[in-house]
């Protein structure tokens, strides 16, 4: 298949080059020269231009910061209408449930067919084409390109209609970034009763302690491979998209009366980061918060 693909960055270039691995021709756009260059070396075909990268093109992803941008690329630059008819949109992006529903709400004006598509499993899912696809939107129009989607997932959930997708991707990651505040105090303290990092990883991934976060990202150097800790915390998942998602979890817990102190918590931490200097770094910098050694 022909793919249309906006949004090269930390996940979408290993999820569009997933696509490529799959025999798709993909065809990719990204405002950054950095992230073109990636592209190309990644086996994407670039595009000049959102209009380029969505002509002719049989499904288009996006995989973009938030839902402004989603929009901006959509709505504004015309994607949906310079794709042809029988494109298929599928938004992978974390963005609100209203602008996932405003979306939703625009392809059907534009006679196109839209999916909210958000994803989880982080950057090395999306590199191991095991991530889990939470989707909104119609099932029969999921079934078109379910197979299309399998190339990149370990899981993929019909969760309901528009914007269902979004509304469970934003509850499961103000729980991340709940249990993200947990290992990031678990491990300092643990250091700091002078336990071995590894052993005290190890054993806490088969307790009660365990959860994604401590076996994926424990922010000790050297004790699990994928965390960001040992680069420098950079790549990974950025604290201002962290930020991103607990502001529209506590706006939703706003919006249905719903007391969300541990999820405000940890948006006042990424906030914090943010105020530092290090928004853009992995979230699990956190640690250096925690630990006060900046
Ligand atoms: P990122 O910042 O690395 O990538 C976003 C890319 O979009 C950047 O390369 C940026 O240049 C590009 N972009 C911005 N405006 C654009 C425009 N107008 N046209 C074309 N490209 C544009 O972010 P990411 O980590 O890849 O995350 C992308 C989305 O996926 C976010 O919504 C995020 O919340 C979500 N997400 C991230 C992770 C993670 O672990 N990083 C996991 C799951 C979901």
């Amino acid at each position: 298949m022909r793919i249309g693909w906006l949004g090269l960055g930390n996940m979408g270039l290993p999820m569009a080059g997933r696509l490529v691995d799959a025999g798709h021709e993909v065809l990719g756009y990204d405002v950054t020269a950095p992230a073109r260059r990636a592209a190309a070396s990644r086996g994407i075909t670039v595009a000049d231009s959102v209009a380029d990268a969505v002509t002719g093109a049989d499904a288009v992803f996006t995989m973009l910061p938030n839902g402004a941008v989603v929009r901006e690329v959509l709505v504004e630059h015309s994607a949906l209408v310079r794709a042809p008819a029988r494109a298929v949109f599928i938004d992978c992006s974390t963005i609100d449930i209203a602008d996932a529903h405003d979306l939703h709400t625009a392809a059907v004006s534009a006679g196109r067919r839209f999916l909210d598509a958000p994803v989880s499993g982080g950057v090395g899912g999306a590199a191991g084409g095991s991530l889990t696809f939470m989707v909104g939107g119609d099932a029969e129009v999921l079934a078109t390109v379910r197979s299309l989607v399998q190339a990149m997932a370990g899981r993929i959930v019909h969760v309901g209609g528009p914007g269902a997708g979004q509304a469970a991707k934003i509850v499961n990651n103000m729980m991340l970034g709940i249990n993200l505040a947990g290992l990031c105090e678990g491990a300092v303290l643990a250091e700091r009763l002078g336990l071995d990092a590894a052993t005290f990883q190890s054993l806490a991934a088969a307790s009660s302690g365990d959860s994604w976060a401590l076996r994926t990202w424990y922010p000790a150097p050297g004790v699990v491979q994928s965390a960001a800790v040992n680069r420098d915390f950079d790549g990974g998942f950025a604290a201002d998209l962290l930020a991103k998602d607990l502001r529209l979890a506590l706006q939703a817990g706003e919006r249905t009366g719903t007391p969300l102190p541990h999820a405000t918590a940890v948006a006042e931490a990424m906030h914090d980061l943010h105020e530092r200097g290090h928004g853009g770094k992995d979230c699990t910098v956190l640690v250096r918060s925690v630990a006060g050694s900046w």
